[in-house]
């Protein structure tokens, strides 16, 4: 039985791969309990995934999931999850922006009873004015727009107990936002707070392009307020525009002057076409999602596996 899976989603991070299982060796060597190392390879295109196997030929507390092509941090975490052994299980970025050594006090929180720590980040280095303000500003309207409390500012660095972990595995959905279901899950859940360090060697796997992906996800898979505001904008919408035709009408009867209206009507117009093509992309969302749900795709496909029993059969996905 193995007390600890430390899960590092890797995309690309040959830079730092050797540091970062240096690292991670040496934190872990402070438990007397045993571990594994699970290293998920998400469809790298460079060397991340030679090199890993090449230490799992030697270092059997280290384990390799490749995956047949890039499926996204997110979805690397959750086939992490599926194949964890651990009883408390700890995900870590690959780049050591996470300092390892938090794991410890993690470790430390578990032990006192807690079944969720998470790592709350005081200070961001090294990442653009950029990234940090609209972080921030994400993390916010998630906590006014979702029911169920997100933590402000954690990211996916934290340890999940063996039940939590479970659980998680038991949600079927597929636009996965990690950090909120383990929120949704619940259980008994701490942080332990930490200032984030620059990223060791590369650059930011994470392109614009993948951050809005996961505000979105994380917004629509928590939160159906966003389809009511458009509800709410299109009714008060409606209502003014009933304002203005009485105004209108009252002009027309009382004052009997005649209203050239062209160009208002222009500018209305012009208003709602663009109103409700933004309420369609909001629909859009939502039916992205329920259609990706409806397919039942796997949710990642194994290519091959390294000191791993083959039980891919039971998971979700198909390897
Ligand atoms: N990552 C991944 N798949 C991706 C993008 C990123 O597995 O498609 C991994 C990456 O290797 C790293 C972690 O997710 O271990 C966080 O990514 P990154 O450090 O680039 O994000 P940032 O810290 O800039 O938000
Ligand atoms: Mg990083």
């Amino acid at each position: 039985m193995i007390t600890y899976s430390v899960i590092i989603p890797i995309y690309n991070e040959e830079a730092v791969l050797h540091e970062t299982y240096r690292r991670l060796k040496q934190v872990m060597s402070h438990t007397s309990e045993s571990y594994e190392l699970l290293f998920v390879n998400d469809g790298s295109q460079d060397r991340s995934g030679a090199i890993i196997k090449e230490i799992s030929a030697w270092d059997e507390t280290v384990k390799l999931i490749n995956f047949s092509r890039n499926f996204g941090h997110q979805i690397a975490i959750t086939a992490g999850m599926d194949y964890a052994s651990g009883e408390a299980i700890i995900v870590i970025d690959a780049d050591l922006q996470d300092p390892p050594e938090l794991i410890l006090e993690m470790i430390s929180k578990w032990q006192e009873g807690y079944d969720v720590v998470y790592a709350k980040r005081l200070e961001r280095k090294g990442e653009t004015f950029f990234k940090k303000q609209t972080a921030r500003l994400f993390y916010r309207v998630l906590r006014v727009a979702t029911d169920i409390s997100i933590p402000l500012d954690t990211g996916d660095f934290r340890l999940i107990d063996r039940k939590v972990c479970d659980e998680m595995k038991r949600l079927p959905e597929k636009s996965r936002f990690v950090r909120g279901l383990v929120s949704w899950v619940g259980f008994r859940q701490t942080a332990v707070e930490y200032v984030r360090d620059e990223r060791l060697a590369g650059e930011t796997k994470y392109s614009l392009q993948k951050m809005i992906k996961l505000s979105m996800d994380g917004l629509t898979s928590f939160s159906f307020k966003p389809l009511k505001l458009a509800g709410y904008a299109g009714g008060l919408l409606s209502l003014s525009s009933l304002l203005y035709l009485a105004v209108v009408l009252y002009f027309k009867l009382f004052d009997g002057k005649a209203i050239a209206g062209w160009h208002l009507l222009a500018i209305l117009q012009l208003f709602l076409t663009g109103f409700m093509l933004v309420m369609f992309g909001m629909l859009g969302e939502y039916i992205g999602r329920i259609y990706d749900e409806a397919r039942d795709r796997p949710l990642y496909i194994v290519r091959e596996c390294y000191g791993l029993e083959k039980k891919a059969k039971k998971l979700k996905g198909i390897g």
